[in-house]
């Protein structure tokens, strides 16, 4: 039954900045679903709703219209402490821009969110999750001494070791070399296919789609497209579709 179940499921999500003339619409009445071990890619034109749609569904912003279930939790009139802890011990990030502290060591970085919550990690996930990322020899060094692509997949480790429901990447590899990219998406399909985690990912990169279950595509704040098992080619067409509309 977990397997046809929704991870992570929102309804009529509408977000808006601004009144007036300046009204911004981010997202617009957004209904979607994202799968246990699924692994999701989001794309659309820059300004589409992306972050924003990501961030209203991990409980990191709040939508102005809809409602937002992680698991069986609605977040609509959570308690902000609630929402702290749902985040916390239920829901995974990884950003463009790493958010590693710079004084913890790997190892210290990867087991932040169990320091805060007051709770010990389970050792067999722990290792499982080294060993997945590839970082066993590079676990006591601090941050300024690993490169980009394993500076990332300590923040994999760190948002996959707590085992949480979903984890949410906004392109975490826009600031990585093509080979660390391949190195960092092949661990995210692992954790899908291996661990059983499910991933949603915001990219720009039909490469990086490519390693997904599926590709949304958001156009204006609505999701207007999706390709299934998508091939790298698809989605470059698809995207370049979206240009051509626009000029
Ligand atoms: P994407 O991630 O696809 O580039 P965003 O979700 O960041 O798009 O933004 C969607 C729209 O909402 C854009 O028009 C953006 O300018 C606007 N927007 C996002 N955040 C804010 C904010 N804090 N204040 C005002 N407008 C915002
Ligand atoms: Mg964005």
């Amino acid at each position: 039954m977990t397997q046809t179940t929704a991870a992570v499921r929102a309804s009529g999500l509408g977000r808006y900045y601004g009144s007036g003339d300046a009204r911004v619409t981010a997202l617009a009445g957004v209904n979607v679903e994202f799968m246990h071990r699924e692994f999701t890619a989001i794309m659309g034109p820059s300004g589409s709703g992306k972050s924003t749609l990501m961030h209203c569904v991990a409980g990191l912003d709040q939508a102005d219209e809809g409602t937002v279930w992680i698991g069986d939790t609605e977040l609509t009139g959570l308690t902000d402490d609630a929402l702290t802890d749902l985040r916390r011990d239920r829901v995974g990030f990884v950003f463009q821009a790493f958010n590693l502290l710079p004084t913890l060591t790997a190892l210290e970085n990867i087991l932040l969110p169990f320091d805060l919550a007051g709770r010990k990690p389970d050792r067999a996930v722990l290792d499982e999750v080294i060993t997945a990322v590839n970082l066993r020899d590079r676990l006591h060094h601090r941050p300024s001494r690993l490169s980009g692509g394993q500076q990332q997949r300590v923040a994999c480790a760190r948002a996959l070791v707590t085992q949480p429901d979903v984890v949410f990447a906004d392109e975490p590899t826009g600031s990585l070399d093509s080979a660390a990219s391949a190195e960092l998406l092949r661990f995210l399909r692992r954790s899908v296919d291996d661990l059983g985690r499910t991933v949603v990912m915001v990219t720009h990169d039909p490469g990086a789609a490519a390693f997904a279950d599926r590709v949304l595509f958001l156009k204006d704040g609505a999701l207007v497209d999706e390709i299934l098992a998508p091939a790298a080619d698809r989605v470059l067409e698809r995207m370049k579709s979206f240009e051509r509309a626009v000029a």
